[in-house]
């Protein structure tokens, strides 16, 4: 039985510490409480760590700093995704047992080559060449070997099979808006073929442990920036195929810099650390990002 604060609805931010978070993060951290407040929901805080060549201590902390000064509490502990890889690995294994993954040796640089020898290839929804199909079906004796020499390898899934495996209803999950309306929306997780489900380099994806995590959490309304829109289609699937409730979700508009560009940590765009040094207020930040006049 759900206990009372289970059954409240959830809502998180999942920052992921590689970087110090900038303005576009203040505005999905700020629009996520004050939904949750508004709501009467729980805020949770979830740490995106599964990239831990790239995460670090200290870019988690600068979270906590940050995310406080805003003015933001969140339950805790915190989740923090590097320590749940065990739970990871184990939905992988029961998708694996299903048939449903397969080890993919490839390269980029093979898989590129490849693509470039079709003459019309497709995209993902990022614009990325869609995965050619090399080592879906792969000999089974090549891949034994290719085991057998460690050589490292992804886990795909074979979206023709899981397709099948969910049957044929429409797959479908509620989109909400932040003055109470909802619609239902269609998830389309085969314009992203083959999926990487388990990466080369750790024992997870951001897909997988996204889901695993939603649930585990009691998430049930997600907000995040439009630039995982279209991966949600991914994630209504896994989250059919693990039996694992389908929260709903708001996708929010991203904040640009001048020339229209999305923020981002790599680019070096103006970090909240700098912004609070150069002496902007929270309130300010808000003004900022739109969220107060
Ligand atoms: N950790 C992801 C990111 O920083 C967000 C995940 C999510 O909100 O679903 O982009």
């Amino acid at each position: 039985m759900a206990t009372t604060e289970e059954a409240r609805p959830a809502i998180r931010f999942a920052p992921s510490p590689n970087g110090r978070l900038h303005l576009g993060h203040a505005y999905s951290a700020l629009l996520a409480h004050d939904t949750a407040r508004a709501i009467g929901a729980r805020f949770l805080l979830r740490i995106d760590d599964i990239d831990t060549a790239r995460c670090t201590p200290e870019f988690e902390q600068a979270i906590y700093d940050d995310l406080a000064w805003l003015g933001l509490s969140w339950e805790t502990p915190v989740r923090r995704q590097s320590e749940h890889f065990s739970t990871y690995r184990q939905a992988a294994e029961e998708l694996g047992a299903r048939g449903l993954l397969y080890p993919c040796f490839a390269t980029r640089k093979e898989i590129a080559e490849t693509v470039a020898r079709v003459a019309k290839p497709a995209f993902d929804p990022d614009g990325a060449p869609l995965y050619p199909g090399l080592y879906r079906n792969a000999n089974p004796e090549k891949v034994a070997q290719l085991m057998a020499e460690g050589r490292p390898y992804a886990l795909r899934l074979d979206m023709a099979r899981a397709r099948d495996a969910v049957g044929p209803a429409a797959l479908t999950y509620r989109v909400f808006d932040l003055h109470g309306g909802a619609r239902e929306c269609l998830a389309r997780p085969e314009r992203w073929g083959d999926a990487v489900i388990v990466r080369k380099d750790t024992p997870t994806s951001y897909h997988l442990a996204n889901v695993i995590d939603d649930a585990l959490q009691g998430i049930t309304h997600v907000i995040r920036g439009t630039d995982l829109e279209a991966a949600t289609d991914l994630h209504v699937l896994l989250q059919r195929l693990l039996g694992l409730p389908t929260p709903a979700y708001h996708h929010h508009r991203l904040i640009l810099d001048e020339s229209g560009r999305k923020l981002s940590k790599s680019a070096g765009d103006l970090s909240l650390a700098a912004l609070r040094e150069h002496g902007a207020t929270p309130e300010q930040i808000r003004c900022m990002v739109g969220l107060a006049s």
